[in-house]
């Protein structure tokens, strides 16, 4: 029965941090799409945004020849002088939008945009979500434990801190956080559990 009960609940928390991922996903995508878009606006009032220089056009100009039929860039040498993918990925937007500068910003901050999204998913996937809280500026010398909280130079453990981010208040060996409720144990002189 007791078997039962725990995996009856965490399904429901697999299921629920599952929405919470989607949710941050999609927080972070558009939040980074729309401070590069605010940034891209603006640039448009630039002269550089429509008469690309150096190695922007550089990059344009190959583009345009790819698109113009020099599919195997010859017209760039025996040996190409910069990586091709960009300007593939480039001719492959202007051929199907034409010449236009603003849809390919569009795309590239759209895929920059997503590159933030991915290293989330990437995080939460190869950091097994441990928890610590680490204050600005402090020179961290030695492993810091799960859910402590340091700070100093050199960082020196200060106290505990629930996952949500709120100090715990240790009454005895054990603290329930204010805000979620989450408890914990202390397990030894440098060592935080939480509860079951
Ligand atoms: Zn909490």
């Amino acid at each position: 029965m007791k078997m039962l009960k725990n995996i009856g609940i965490r399904l429901t928390i697999s299921h629920l941090s599952h929405y919470r991922t989607t949710y941050i996903f999609v927080v972070i995508l558009l939040t980074s799409f729309l401070i590069r878009l605010t940034y891209l606006l603006d640039y448009q009032g630039s002269p550089f945004f429509h008469s690309p220089i150096v190695d922007a056009q550089f990059h344009d100009n190959w583009a345009q020849d790819i698109v113009e039929g020099d599919i195997f860039s010859l017209k760039q040498g025996e040996v190409l002088y910069k990586a091709p993918l960009y300007p593939y990925f480039m001719a492959f937007v202007y051929w199907i939008f034409g010449h236009n500068f603003f849809i390919l910003r569009t795309i590239q901050i759209l895929i920059g945009s997503l590159s933030c999204s991915i290293l989330f998913l990437i995080g939460l996937h190869y950091t097994k979500r441990r928890y610590a809280f680490i204050g600005a500026g402090a020179v961290v010398t030695e492993d810091i434990p799960d859910y402590a909280l340091v700070y100093g130079n050199p960082a020196r453990i200060k106290g505990w801190m629930c996952e949500c981010g709120i100090k715990l208040e240790f009454n005895g060996d054990f603290a329930e956080c204010k805000v979620c409720g989450k408890e914990y144990k202390m397990m030894g002189e440098n060592k935080v559990k939480p509860e079951r």
